[in-house]
């Protein structure tokens, strides 16, 4: 049988502040990330839309993006993610991903230098990376994400909140 998924509001409280669980989260991550050899930099990280903001009628939003040092007034990398995601694996996962920009300054994009960290780490979105290995990350997010408790947020759902007729006026 399968084990029952765990729904974020079933979790226990254990952070108040989504920026406290996401700066936990780094420090959870920090050695699966050594373990490959890659060290994350100093990052601030934000619940928040991206530059690029959140279009409901759109075909495809950013849900997280991470800003580069030479955009920031410190030198740290900035990232946000989306209030549209708040189960807590996806949101680690994503915030894997952003971490993966910030150690590649966003030098990259999601090139080469991109995908040799991705790779290392096992992240879905690299083509390289196997389900079954992929599945393997996630059951190790599973276990941060039991350390960490709710995600405090409860997701922003605009495909049922938003009104297309109210928008064509
Ligand atoms: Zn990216």
């Amino acid at each position: 049988m399968k084990p029952k998924r765990i729904r974020n509001e079933d979790r226990p409280v254990i952070h108040k502040y989504a920026e406290v669980w996401l700066n936990e989260a780094v420090e959870l991550l920090r050695p699966g990330f050594a373990d490959a050899g890659f060290e994350i930099p100093p990052v601030h990280l934000s619940v928040g839309f991206s530059t690029d903001g959140y279009k409901p009628a759109a075909k495809k939003n950013t849900i997280a993006v991470c800003h580069a040092k030479c955009m920031t007034v410190d030198g740290i990398n900035e990232i946000f993610i989306s209030p549209i995601v708040y189960e807590p694996v996806n949101v680690l996962s994503l915030l894997v991903h952003e971490l993966i920009h910030a150690i590649d300054d966003c030098k990259s994009g999601h090139g080469e230098g991109f995908l040799k960290i991705s790779y290392a780490l096992k992240c879905a979105d690299n083509p390289s990376v196997s389900v079954l290995e992929f599945r393997e990350k996630v059951q190790q997010y599973r276990a941060i994400a039991d350390q960490l408790g709710r995600y405090p947020r409860s997701g922003v759902n605009y495909t049922n909140t938003f009104d297309f007729r109210q928008a064509a006026h």
